[in-house]
């Protein structure tokens, strides 16, 4: 059945907590789970981060350098369950070449419970810190007396969203796609229309029985692992406690336990990727303090063809340096073909000042080189915070899913970015029905007015260096909450201290360990 751990872990020690870590196999969800794994590893807790094997090969570099630094952090490998319909590689949703193949790979993901159950068996740990799309470690944790942490993947203000609009159903949203409407219940007026919300949550969605059984799962949890700080989100932390009825471990921006340059620009791929990240980072070197707008809409977005050539001729136009990174796109192959060409005669004219990156980027070293000084962003939570992290404001174009949650509380409510006025999404795996949403001349202003570059003077030009200025203080405040003392390195301890009595423990035990909560 399952593998053994690939580190040898040696003598185990009574009092030092044990936690066990399965993330959602999505980048956006497995790479912030590695960072908390490792925030609790350098806290002293032993730490055990649960991937199948494809994923280790890309994920697995932040544990192998961190056990080399000496802490207590370990892999342990599962074998993908392999199921009728889907093909091999296609351990992580971005992976998927289909959307059609959601549905096998979420049956793969429920057979992994089986080996996953003989693992807690076997170690028992203390706890398991578990993604809440992962629902059935609700029930085995349950079932083997072992509490459930449930680490929620985006931030509060979205989960707050979603849970008002799960419970509150608003009436009348079905009437208008363009209507702003008031989301009730937050602390603050949040209007949206309903062409940014979720499609998960719209009446007539099949993803109903999913969110259920989501919810379901919720309620043995012991409490909510969240990669944010109070600051990004200006009393949601609260909200959400208040709302669920569970405390909320605010452990974030947790990227930035990624001191070493290694962390920062192999995360994500592993070390395959240095010599790219070198390439691209010796560009950034040639670019003026502030200069560079970092454009990358995570890792499951798939323009199409029409829409790509806008974001190009946009970013042309804005005359502004770039560095544009995409995966996959939803185009055709003959458009493929197309693109290319135009992507190479794009290239040629913009020269020096513009870097096309196709694949994957080393975001985080990007963001915290001082040549970046914006990101276009589609909002993903992990980009949101990172963003946060590194002090750069954001040019937001949402999505699908949470995203546009989260452009309403970065342009809304903490008014760090600006939005480049997407007023609907896209529907992950159908991209292709929507053409083009944003066009390249709105694209082009929107960038040159956050960079400060804009053509037209007055006020424009200070709203926008207000919106730089926040976004830095938000990088400050971040840094101060994971510092020593800082609310999210609190919050760490004080998760420590919860898991302690929940195992039987004393809290005391638990704190023989020197660094609860101080
Ligand atoms: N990422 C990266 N390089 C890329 C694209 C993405 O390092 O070229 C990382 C990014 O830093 C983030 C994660 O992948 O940590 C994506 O998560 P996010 O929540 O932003 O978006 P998602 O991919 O889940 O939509």
């Amino acid at each position: 059945s399952s593998s053994s751990s690939s580190i040898d872990k040696g003598g185990a020690f009574p009092h030092v907590l044990r936690i066990y870590f399965i993330p959602f196999p999505s980048p956006g969800h497995i790479i912030p789970m590695v960072d908390i794994a490792k925030l609790f590893a350098e806290r002293g807790a032993d730490a055990t981060v649960v991937l199948t094997p494809l994923n280790v090969t890309r994920f697995s570099g932040t544990v192998t350098r961190a056990a080399a630094a000496g802490n207590r952090i370990y892999l342990y490998v599962l074998p993908f369950p392999s199921t009728a319909g889907l093909p091999d590689g296609c351990e992580s949703t971005d992976a998927l070449p289909s959307r059609s193949l959601s549905g096998p790979f979420a049956r793969a993901l429920d057979l992994l419970r089986d080996s996953f159950d003989s693992v807690i068996r076997d170690h028992r740990p203390d706890a398991i810190v578990s993604d809440v799309f992962l629902p059935w470690t609700s029930a085995a944790a349950a079932e083997l007396g072992v509490p459930r942490y449930a680490f929620t993947g985006t931030g509060c203000f979205a989960l707050s969203v979603e849970r008002s609009l799960q419970v509150n159903r608003p009436q009348g949203w079905a009437s208008s796609d363009s209507d702003p409407r008031l989301v009730p219940g937050l602390p603050d007026r949040v209007y949206l229309t309903r062409s940014r919300l979720a499609e998960a949550t719209l009446p007539g969605s099949t993803a109903h029985e999913i969110l259920d059984r989501l919810r379901e799962a919720d309620r043995s949890t012991a409490a909510w692992v969240v990669n944010t700080f109070p600051e990004l989100e200006p009393g949601y932390l609260e909200h959400y406690e208040r709302v669920t009825g569970k405390r909320v471990f605010a452990v974030g921006p947790v990227s930035l336990c990624n001191r070493a340059a290694a962390d920062a620009s192999e995360r994500g791929r592993g070390a395959a990727a240095a010599g790219e990240a070198a390439r691209i980072l010796t560009w950034l070197d040639s670019k003026q303090a502030g200069s560079v707008i970092y454009v990358c809409f995570g890792s499951l977005s798939r323009f199409p063809a029409a829409q790509m050539k806008e974001i190009g001729m946009g970013l042309e136009e804005s005359r502004v340096p770039f560095l544009w990174v995409f995966g996959e796109t939803a185009a055709t192959a003959e458009e493929t073909a197309e693109l290319d060409e135009w992507m190479e005669g794009m290239e040629g004219r913009v020269g020096e000042r513009g870097m096309v990156v196709r694949g994957w980027a080393p975001q985080l070293a990007a963001l915290g080189h001082e040549a970046v000084g914006g990101f276009m962003t589609h909002c993903g939570w992990g980009a949101v915070a990172e963003a946060a992290a590194a002090g750069v404001p954001a040019l937001t174009w949402p999505l699908f899913a949470d995203q546009f949650y989260n452009e309403a509380l970065v342009v809304g409510v903490v008014g760090t970015g600006v939005a480049v006025g997407a007023a609907e999404g896209f529907v992950w795996g159908e991209e292709e029905k929507a053409g083009v949403v944003v066009g390249k001349a709105r694209i082009a202003a929107r960038v040159a007015w956050l960079m400060g570059r804009a053509a037209s003077g007055g006020s424009g030009r200070e709203e926008a260096e207000g919106i730089r200025r926040r976004a830095r203080e938000m990088g400050e405040m971040a840094r101060r909450a994971v510092a020593p003392g800082g609310s999210s390195y609190l919050a760490v301890g004080r998760m420590m201290e919860d898991i302690g009595p929940r195992n039987g423990q004393s809290a005391a035990a638990g704190s023989r360990d020197g660094d609860l909560g101080n």
